[in-house]
């Protein structure tokens, strides 16, 4: 029994605790997954919106479960976060999208002053928490033998609200050491502004709640529209996420909107899709 805000006692109901007990079992699950090795990445191409050319692709991790099959992020990430093996899961998409990004190149012929073919991966908050993040990712980048900027980081304003000195040194040194930095889901929480200002970005990924606003009715997209200007202003690349329409697609390059990504372009696919698109692609 629990007490509630008014000071009296009531029960828990069933579903709360198959929740708990659920919630247990996720996380024994998710490590023997780890041991296991049933973490796979696929990987969601990046095309600039004027060429149509891809020039990175975002790195999303997926379970194999060996009972209920694919499984995506959202049925067990929270989990992986709240119980720590979230670390070992963004050390293992950290190697495995180093080395693949690695292989790509292979087949891109890199434009002179342009940077390489790149890959991105998503951080949690939780990973600055560990001592040898800079480590991790050096490490990664080192193995696969890749330019520090063939890697974006993608972080979200969130990571601002927990020790953000510690998080502002981390990104400052990655930022140094080469690596290129994005600002996830732009415009949905609330210091976005202020956590662009303080952290050393290089790109917006404009929210697909944003790019939804997009439907060729020109007062619409007011915030869209103003996202582009300001990265403008500020010499970032904006990316604009969820685009899954020509129509989408068109109008964002009219804004001046550089990058898109979206089922519009093509749904993430294993590293050996990336390698197909990118053979096609310098065919043409
Ligand atoms: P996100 O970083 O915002 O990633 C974009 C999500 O939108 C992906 O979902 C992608 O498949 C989906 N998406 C892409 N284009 C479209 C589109 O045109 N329409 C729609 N409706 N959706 C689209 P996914 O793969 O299920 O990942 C969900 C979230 O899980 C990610 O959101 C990210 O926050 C998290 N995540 C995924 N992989 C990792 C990882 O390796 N580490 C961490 N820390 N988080 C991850
Ligand atoms: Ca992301
Ligand atoms: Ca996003």
């Amino acid at each position: 029994a629990k007490a509630d805000g008014k000071g009296r006692y009531r029960w828990f109901r069933p579903s709360m605790r198959t929740a708990v007990v659920s919630r247990h079992q996720l996380k024994s699950d998710l490590e023997r997954a780890a041991e296991r090795g049933e973490f796979q990445v696929h990987y969601q191409p990046i095309v600039d919106l004027r060429t149509g050319r891809p020039v990175a692709a975002e790195a999303l991790v997926r379970w194999v479960h060996p009972e209920r099959g694919l499984l995506f992020p959202e049925t067990f990430i929270s989990e992986a976060e709240n119980s720590g093996i979230i670390n070992e899961i963004g050390r293992l998409v950290l190697r495995h999208a180093c080395a693949h990004v690695g292989g790509w190149q292979q087949h891109v012929e890199r434009k002179p002053g342009e940077p390489p073919f790149a890959v991105a991966v998503n951080l949690s908050p939780a990973q600055f928490a560990q001592p040898d993040l800079v480590a991790q990712i050096d490490e990664a980048v080192e193995a696969a033998g890749i330019d520090p900027n063939s890697l974006i980081l993608e972080i979200t304003e969130t990571m601002m609200l927990q020790g953000s000195d510690r998080v502002l040194r981390t990104l400052d040194l990655l930022s140094g050491f080469g690596v290129r930095l994005a600002m996830d889901d732009f415009g949905t929480g609330y210091a976005s502004l202020a956590s662009l200002r303080k952290l050393p970005i290089d790109i917006i990924k404009i929210a697909k709640t944003f790019t939804d606003d997009i439907t060729g009715n020109e007062e619409k997209s007011p915030f869209v529209r103003a996202m582009i200007e300001l990265g403008e202003a500020l010499g970032l690349v904006t990316l604009a996420e969820g685009v899954e329409t020509a129509q989408q697609a068109r109008e964002l390059e009219r804004l001046g909107c550089r990058l898109g990504q979206g089922y519009h372009f093509a749904r993430p696919v294993p590293s050996a899709g990336i390698e197909l698109l990118l053979q096609r692609y310098a065919e043409q």
